[in-house]
């Protein structure tokens, strides 16, 4: 089983529409959305939803009323100001601040102080006309994102194996942080995404660096390379540089938008110089993993 994933560096380089296109090439395969904090595959694959999983994560802290004496000692030892002291005497813990350290709950003299767990979101596996997909909703502010792609990555396997297919195809997350890290374990080609700006530039570089650091097989894309000639020209010689193979360049092309607005790949839009050349892509890539 081969697992590619694409990435960018950061957000806005087209990566999602790009995914979708290629899952539309792709054989054999499971797609998965990887940007657990801004997922947006879906609205191009419409998926149905076969199974929904509550994702749990974490601990939180909070003070059960009815046993706290309201001596004020978690307000001193948290280091975070999660703990809220009310007019009233009351006190009380604001969720979004409390970083699930433990610290109040340990020296809390009353023992008022409970940990449950925390339901930081939601994970599903679904049919799209594409193949069987596995993607998640993460509620906003919630953390272990790294957590919650391990587990997606971990389910696209399972399905892959019990339904015979050999490709797992991941939309991963922007940046190079805790789920970018995630996003990249297992995997045989990490698919870097850029455009030709001075910011475009400098997120691949420093996403390269990291698929470097994991040891992972790179290909880049330049996309709307046509916009700014002299930035696809400084890519290019990065790219020779670091010996990172640029498969695709991709021309700026209105027709994405037209397909979004259709919710449909754009490779599902007939006769376009963009489609002709992100098939020419897929078939650079699936020559690296064969
Ligand atoms: S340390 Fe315990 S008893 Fe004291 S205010 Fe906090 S919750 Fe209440
Ligand atoms: S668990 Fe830690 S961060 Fe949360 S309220 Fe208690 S001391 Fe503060």
């Amino acid at each position: 089983m081969h697992e590619i994933v694409i990435i960018s560096g950061k957000g806005g380089t087209g990566k999602t529409s790009l995914t979708a296109a290629f899952a539309h090439l792709a054989r054999n395969k499971v797609i998965c959305d990887l940007d657990v904090d801004a997922p947006d595959l879906h609205l191009l694959l419409d998926p149905h939803h076969d199974r929904e999983v509550e994702f749990w994560a974490g601990n939180e802290a909070r003070i059960v009323e009815d046993k706290c004496q309201q001596c004020g000692l978690c307000k001193e030892m948290c280091r975070y100001g999660a703990v809220i002291e009310h007019d009233d005497g009351r006190f009380s813990i604001d969720s979004l601040r409390c970083e699930g350290c433990h610290v109040c709950v340990t020296f809390c003299p009353d023992e008022a102080i409970n940990f449950p767990e925390k339901h930081c979101g939601q994970w599903f596996t679904s049919t799209t006309r594409f193949g069987p997909m596995v993607h998640a909703r993460l509620f906003p502010g919630e953390e272990n994102s790294g957590r919650l792609v391990a587990l997606l990555k971990q389910q696209a396997r399972e399905l892959a194996e019990q339904q015979g297919l050999d490709l797992i195809l991941s939309d991963g997350a922007p940046g190079i942080g805790c789920p970018v890290i995630s996003s990249l374990s297992g995997t045989h080609l990490a698919v870097l995404v850029t455009e030709p700006t001075p910011s475009g530039r400098h997120d691949l570089k420093r996403v390269a660096a990291l698929c470097e650091h994991f040891r992972i097989p790179t290909a880049v894309i330049v996309n709307k390379f046509d916009l700014n000639l002299a930035e696809t020209a400084s890519i290019e010689t990065y790219c020779r540089e670091k010996n990172y193979p640029i498969i695709g360049h991709l021309p700026h092309d209105p027709v994405i938008t037209e397909a979004m607005v259709r919710k449909r790949a754009v490779t599902e839009i007939q006769d376009t110089e963009l489609g002709t050349r992100i098939k020419e892509a897929w078939l650079e890539i699936e020559k690296r993993i064969s």
